[in-house]
């Protein structure tokens, strides 16, 4: 039920990406009055899709997923569904091996029977690599041959660098409860089943997902773009700078929190009952925060590492691919590079998604860079177009230039989850501790992915809907 209290509350959320979006949205839903502020000319942050002459693709995030019951409320919500678009093929993926594409379930297969000794936990185990872990329960050949490429692909990270509690929780977790990560994923799902169903509207929701990857007819922007028309042009305000955020204590949550914006080089202000911030840890360790009329310095906040990242699409005519494959795309390990290989992996967009290129021509997702290859990422379009040209030509017989080249260049794809990204988590614990009524979500916190990333904003957003319902009832009880 909506108070006609909660009607009046003013949030400020920074960032209109999906986490940011996502929240403003649940907010909105409570009537509360949201104000959006984005440095950026468009909405969407890491989901970028773009329509040109025919071709459909996508710059940032490709596909995702409902693991989340967020997700799964958000797309109905939304009226989703019927924009909702699954991949021919999608559990056909494939990882390079001796300089050829191999089927993704037939590279699995022998390891899953291989015996391996996992006995040997590191000491406190809070610090583990991703390829510590997965090596101590499945053995080096799985690191160097699924892991490395899988997080090459989803994070752009390296088994050695990432931390394990922060890029598969859920894993980590399991084998802390079960002792062993396959009879734990076994017994977690029965204890799921059990626990399962979700209640919305007071009633147990009964519908089951679908499960793997979707994206939307017009690439996964079209879930950013609702999201913003459903916020509408005056609480999403675009080219808007968040510069310096201040908390004036009150006795109450009143209009407590004041942000200087940049709004067209001109500075502007905006009075808020809370704020959630979504925008990246480098753009906050930048903006100036005041508490109480004296500065609260972010000196605890640490420097988080980015990984860089271009994508190239390329387009070939059908006949100029003498080996083309069905299915989802192929990821390279990093081994692979000493056959010659340099990109990270492909997504055959135009083969999940037909309408993506036209009937006598393939389009193409590549991505290269990452920590594996960090100078790369950062090469002239011209330099990357000879690259993917070269390692689809080993890889599905191309022959030829593409028909069409695009680049775009992430500085900042992803955030590394490194194994010290403990710091950062407590780091924002303590700004929410230590500023009432704020509120961060988004990628840094709960998981890189844009179903983690809408869990996280709508959290934020309950924590909201909290704070400002439990501080108005004081008011009204004084
Ligand atoms: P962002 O999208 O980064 O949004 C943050 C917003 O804050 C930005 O719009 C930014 O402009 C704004 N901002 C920054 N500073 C300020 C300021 N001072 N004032 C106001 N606004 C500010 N995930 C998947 O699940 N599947 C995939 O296939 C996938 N592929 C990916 C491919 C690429 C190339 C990239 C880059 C990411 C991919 N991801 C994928 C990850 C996923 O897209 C992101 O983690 C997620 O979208 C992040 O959403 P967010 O809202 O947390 O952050």
């Amino acid at each position: 039920m909506k108070s006609s209290q909660s009607s009046r509350k003013k949030v400020a959320v920074v960032g209109a990406g999906v986490s940011g979006l996502a929240a403003a949205y649940k907010l909105k839903s409570h009537g509360f009055d949201v104000t959006v502020l984005e440095a950026d000319e468009r909405a969407g942050g890491k989901l970028r899709s773009v329509s040109y002459k025919g071709l459909i693709w996508d710059e940032g995030a490709n596909t995702m997923t409902e693991s989340e019951p967020e997700v799964q409320c958000l797309l109905d919500d939304l009226g989703l569904r019927d924009k909702q678009q699954f991949p021919i093929s999608q559990n056909k993926r494939y990882i390079v091996r001796n300089g050829v594409p191999v089927l993704f379930q037939i590279i699995l297969e022998p390891f899953l029977w291989k015996k391996y000794d996992s006995s040997k936990v590191s000491d406190d185990g809070t610090d583990e690599s991703v390829g510590g872990f997965f090596q101590r329960h499945f053995g080096k050949e799985v690191v160097d041959y699924l892991i490395d490429p899988i997080v090459a692909g989803t994070s752009a990270g390296d088994p050695d660098s990432l931390s394990m509690s922060h890029s598969f929780p859920e894993l980590w977790n399991i084998e802390k409860r079960f002792g062993s990560i396959l009879a734990g994923l076994v017994l977690s799902k029965f204890s799921t089943k059990k626990e399962s169903g979700g209640v919305r509207n007071g009633t147990t929701e009964k519908r089951k997902p679908r499960r793997g990857s979707f994206s939307f007819q017009n690439g996964m922007q079209t879930l950013t773009d609702t999201l913003s028309k459903e916020l509408g042009e005056d609480a999403l305000k675009l080219r808007s700078e968040v510069l310096s955020l201040s908390y004036n204590a009150g006795k109450y949550a009143s209009q407590n929190w004041s942000l200087i914006y940049s709004k067209d080089k001109n500075s502007k202000d905006l009075i808020a009952d809370a704020v959630i911030m979504t925008a990246p840890v480098c753009s906050v360790r930048e903006m100036k925060f005041m508490k109480g009329g004296i500065p609260f310095p972010l000196n605890f906040l640490p420097e988080v590492a980015y990984m860089p990242l271009s994508v190239m699409i390329t387009t070939f005519r059908k006949e100029s691919v003498k080996r083309p494959l069905e299915g989802f795309g192929v990821l390279v390990p990093s081994l692979e590079q000493q056959n010659g290989l340099r990109t990270l992996g492909t997504l055959f967009s135009s083969m999940m998604f037909p309408n993506r290129a036209s009937n006598d021509e393939y389009l193409y997702t590549t991505f290269i860079g990452g920590s594996r290859n960090r100078e790369l990422a950062k090469s002239s379009t011209d330099e990357l177009k000879q690259i993917v040209t070269t390692d689809l030509r080993q890889l599905l017989g191309v022959e030829g230039e593409p028909t069409f080249v695009n680049h775009f260049y992430w500085s900042k794809a992803f955030p590394l989850y490194g194994r010290n990204y403990d710091s950062v988590v407590k780091a924002i614990e303590t700004m929410e501790k230590n500023l009432p009524g704020f509120f961060y979500a988004g990628n840094h916190r709960d998981g890189l992915s844009v179903g983690k990333s809408i869990a996280s904003g709508c959290k934020a957003a309950d924590l909201v809907i909290s704070y400002l319902e439990s501080s108005t009832d004081q008011s009204c009880a004084e």
